[in-house]
């Protein structure tokens, strides 16, 4: 088989700043060894996050320079609403600025105290939204998940028996919603297949729930079901988006992932009584139901995106992309979680640093190393970010240390991933040396964002 290639030409570049390891050094105390402090014109390749971060289009851009800036009823916010329902078969589409937006409204309206939310897993600013409205977020991954060196086809599925008995338990008038997010994220960008989503759509049936989809990576998702799932690999990925959404009652959706634009997201709902509410809400925090805290262009770029986004040939060379940084790191014996997922490369710093425990941030201490080697910007997904404690303060780690190299969409080649190989096996060879930090400073919520820290 040829080179799967990247399936389009570049028109506009942006240079990227070189620094040396000298300065990097000084750049990340200064930092507070906390690389969201770091300034961008300090990171040479930045995988912090795959989130706005996309290239847009020559089409999206022209998309822009059309949008039609009216506060009410705008032509862009038509031919977005119309591209979601054709989508998502949902009724009612309420856009947001981005999907903690639309978070924040749907769980201040089913949220609360005493309630329960369960989910593959949840994503921070999920977990966040629903723990801020006082109830409980709850993770229920199968118990592969949770095993970054096991190779499964469908890692990011529900424990549907988990479902079941948690539904019994806690008693389905406490459950507003059942969720499931496609890819799931913080499980390493691992997809759902069909097959669990019909499950937990019967589950969900038989205790009359509603299910909401966070979709985030939902085209991702739909190709790995292509790719690995029996009788869909003759269908269209869009084909089998469709069906994905025919199991939902709504969806949340940052379309700064698979919606291709730089910011922007939205709330799709069937229920009226419940739209009619998040829009009430959405006037208040966001803005008037036709733009919700958006320009009308970014509407504009966003239905462009989302039909983009389905094109087989980006999709093939997108998920290859990824799977290419996995191998190759593979093969330098770096462990990661495996297999790769969409839209990143997770370390398991569990492996790659057993030396350091989970209460001293094994994940954070890679993430500086790499930056200070290349010049590469990663993020923790461990201790640092999902780590709790119990009441006399001992550290209650998560399953998993992960370190997170996301890929923005369209952005860098093959020679950028290149080098990103060949600095992390650099780091691995010297893992010996890296040492263990602690938590100087922490915010209540989201701490990772703004926490310092230093070495021990
Ligand atoms: C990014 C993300 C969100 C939150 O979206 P923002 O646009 O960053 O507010 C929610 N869920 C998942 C799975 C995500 O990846």
């Amino acid at each position: 088989m040829r080179t799967i290639i990247e399936p389009f030409k570049i028109k506009s570049v942006e240079p990227i700043r070189f620094t040396t390891p000298e300065r990097r050094k000084q750049l990340l105390s200064e930092a507070y060894y906390n690389p969201f402090f770091l300034h961008a014109d300090d990171v040479l390749i930045d995988l912090l996050t795959d989130s706005g971060t996309t290239a847009m289009s020559a089409l999206q851009w022209s998309g822009i320079m059309n949008g039609d800036e009216a506060y009410a009823g705008s032509r862009s916010f038509f031919r977005f609403e119309a591209v979601i329902r054709d989508l998502t078969g949902l009724k009612h589409i309420i856009p947001t600025h981005q999907g903690r937006a639309a978070e924040k409204i749907i769980f201040s309206l089913v949220g609360g105290k005493g309630k329960v939310i369960p989910n593959n897993t949840h994503f921070d600013t999920t977990r966040a939204n629903i723990e801020v409205s006082g109830a409980v977020a709850l993770d229920l991954l199968n118990e592969l998940g949770n095993k970054p060196e096991v190779r499964a086809p469908f890692k990011g599925n529900m424990d549907v028996d988990a479902l079941v008995s948690t539904i019994e338990q806690t008693g389905r008038e406490n459950i507003p919603v059942v969720m499931l997010t496609l890819t799931n994220n913080s499980g390493g960008g691992q997809p759902v297949s069909m097959q669990n989503i019909r499950e937990v759509r019967d589950v969900c049936n038989r205790y009359n729930l509603p299910l909401f989809l966070d979709v985030c990576r939902f085209a991702e998702n739909a190709m790995f079901i292509k790719q690995r799932e029996q009788g869909y690999e003759n269908k269209t990925v869009k084909e089998i988006a469709q069906e994905i959404f025919s199991y939902a009652d709504g969806a949340l959706m940052s379309a700064k992932k698979d919606g291709l634009v730089n910011t922007g997201g939205f709330l799709a709902l069937n229920n009226d009584e419940l739209a009619e509410k998040a829009r009430t809400v959405l006037i208040v925090t966001e803005g008037f139901p036709t733009y919700g805290g958006l320009a009308r262009r970014d509407l504009e770029a966003m239905a462009q995106g989302l039909e983009e986004v389905l094109d087989e040939d980006y999709l093939t060379y997108r998920l290859r992309s990824v799977e290419y940084f996995g191998e190759k790191l593979l093969e330098a014996g770096v462990p990661i979680l495996e297999p790769p997922g969409g839209h990143a490369i997770y370390l398991d710093a569990k492996r790659f640093a057993p030396h350091i425990p989970p209460e001293h941030f094994p994940g954070q201490s890679i993430v500086c190393a790499i930056y200070q080697e290349g010049g590469i910007r990663t993020v923790e997904i461990g201790s640092l970010m999902f780590g709790k404690r119990d009441a006399e303060g001992n550290h209650i780690a998560p399953p998993m240390e992960l370190v997170r190299m996301a890929i923005p969409r369209r952005v860098y080649t093959q020679s950028h991933i290149d080098y990103c190989i060949e600095v992390i096996a650099n780091v691995y060879k010297q893992r010996k040396s890296l040492r263990g930090m602690k938590i100087d400073y922490e915010a209540e919520y989201l701490r990772h964002f703004t926490a310092r820290l230093s070495f021990l």
